[in-house]
């Protein structure tokens, strides 16, 4: 009897995690099981990446992850990683208001300080945005709405001056999102019930402190982590593990096919595969055509999720050039005050690399990483070229932080049509979308285009699709 067989359908991190996944847990039942991933590109990894250039390490797209959400943390321990894992060297980071650097107190960024006088530490809010800011816990709660924008609900509880000059770029700036439309509920969820169960955000964040799942003496740690070889590592580690799995680099997925309780995958090369059960981890435009023959209703959802474009530009500068003393980790630049008609500034933010990981670059060069381009503004990074997008770079940067001379070394990864966009009523798209698929129950979807962008939970959502897919294969596995 033939074994049963499971197809991963996109090689990026949600891809891997699941063949990862679907090995593991078959292996553990003692079941015998097909795996082939299909991935459209020369290399796995997809959004994951990391280069050496000119002898400073780059990640080309992401390059740390959040260790709160545990499940990325969890794989690279379990592949046996853990002392690759590196914290940042130092969290002081600035807001770029009106032309300057402003430092953030760091307790700001659970949004209510521990201590109060944080808040009014923070040079780039007015004394009126302060007081309005720490009176979140009176404003009367907005309840019985299933979702709002990350703006209206920020502006709407702690005022628009802290919502527009620090709680729209921190939160926002992640998503490369347009927080206008950014939905809440789908995107910060844990803030949303706190109003919606408790009344206020404030009265939420000071109840976990009570039960010290946030310690306010704690010293300040940095919630994301890094691997000292770049990202790249957990994509080479994931793909060493993979052993047994069939890879197909450079092959596209054209079409899949239900067939009698499996499903029939057709690749561009014209072969065709049967199988009990295809995961399916593309962005969702891509998902969109796979499923529109067998769940038209699903695709159009799958296409009505918008994406925006980024552009990281990674500049190296000798030290020596630059007049700012870099003592920190980087800035956020947010979106000018509608009312000001200040023109957008060329850059969203950018981090300062090598002062914010070890290993970056080498002795007395200064490697940073500019992000350009959110949703709805980011007709720049589809249209200018890379040494214009590296120019532009430069230009916001050499200003600001009085740097003398062009860099060194320059590279500028364009990402088009790569960041998902949750919109408000997102969580609503997504759920219509699963009960149209649970119809066929052999084609299951996961990645960044549903239940969380970040890597934990591509992570996570890779790992789920693999049990529901090995289910489906007929493969029980324990929870
Ligand atoms: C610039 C940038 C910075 C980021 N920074 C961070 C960060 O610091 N921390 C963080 O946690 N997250 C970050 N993210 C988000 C995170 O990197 C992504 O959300 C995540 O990597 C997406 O993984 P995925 O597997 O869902 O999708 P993808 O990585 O997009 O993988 C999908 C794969 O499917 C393949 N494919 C497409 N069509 C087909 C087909 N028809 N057949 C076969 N294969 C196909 C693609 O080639 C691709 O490899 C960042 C993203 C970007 C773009």
């Amino acid at each position: 009897m033939s074994r049963p067989h499971v197809v991963v359908v996109g090689g990026g991190v949600a891809g891997m995690a699941a063949a990862y996944t679907a090995r593991k847990l078959a292996r553990e039942a003692g079941a015998g099981l097909r795996i082939t991933l299909i991935e459209r590109d020369a290399r796995l990894g997809g959004k994951v990446g990391t280069e050496v250039v000119d002898g400073c390490l780059v990640d080309t797209g992401p390059d740390a992850f959040l260790g709160q959400k545990p499940w990325a943390l969890q794989l690279v321990r379990e592949l046996g990683m853990e002392d690759e894992v590196i914290r940042p060297l130092q969290r002081r980071f600035y807001m770029l208001i009106d032309g300057g650097l402003h430092e953030v107190p760091h307790e700001l960024v659970s949004l209510v300080p521990t201590r109060p006088e944080a808040l009014w530490k923070a040079s780039f809010l007015s004394v009126a945005a302060k007081a309005r800011a720490s009176a979140e816990g009176l404003q009367p709660p907005l309840r019985g709405q299933d979702d709002e924008s990350l703006a209206s609900f920020m502006r709407r509880r702690f005022g628009s001056e802290f919502s527009q000059r620090f709680a729209e770029p921190l939160m926002g700036g992640v998503h490369a999102g347009n927080p206008d439309r950014m939905s809440m509920a789908g995107i910060y969820p844990m803030y949303w019930k706190m109003e919606q169960e408790l009344g206020s955000v404030t009265k939420g964040i000071l109840g976990m402190r009570a039960r010290s799942v946030l310690k306010p003496n704690a010293p300040p740690q940095s919630p994301f982590v890094a691997l000292r070889g770049g990202m790249q590592r957990l994509i080479d580690r994931l793909e060493q593990a993979l052993e047994g799995v069939e890879v197909r680099t450079r092959r596209s997925v054209d079409a899949l096919e239900p067939c009698g309780g499996g499903v029939r995958v057709r690749l561009d090369d014209g072969d065709e595969l049967t199988a009990d059960a295809a995961v399916v981890t593309l962005p969702a435009f891509g998902a969109a055509e796979l499923v529109a023959p067998f769940a038209p209703g699903a695709a159009e959802l799958l296409r009505a999720i918008p994406y925006a474009s980024t552009a990281v530009a990674s500049l190296a500068y000798r030290r020596s050039d630059i007049g700012d003393p870099l003592e920190g980790t980087g800035f956020l630049a947010p979106r000018p005050d509608p009312a000001s008609r200040e023109p957008e500034a060329a850059i969203t933010g950018c981090t300062w690399s090598s002062n914010k990981w070890e290993g970056r670059a080498p002795e007395g060069i200064a490697l940073m990483r500019a992000f350009m381009g959110y949703a709805d503004h980011d007709a720049d990074v589809r249209e200018k070229s890379e040494a214009e997008l590296a120019q532009a770079a430069h230009g916001a940067l050499a200003g600001l932080l009085r740097i003398g001379a062009a860099p060194v070394s320059t590279r500028v990864y364009r990402w088009l049509r790569a960041m998902p966009q949750y919109e408000v009523g997102h969580l609503g798209r997504i759920a219509r979308i699963e009960e149209e698929l649970s119809a066929t129950p052999g084609i299951v979807t996961a990645g960044s285009a549903y239940r969380g962008v970040g890597i934990p939970d591509c992570v996570r959502q890779g790992q789920e699709a693999a049990r529901t897919a090995l289910a489906a294969a007929g493969i029980g596995t324990k929870e």
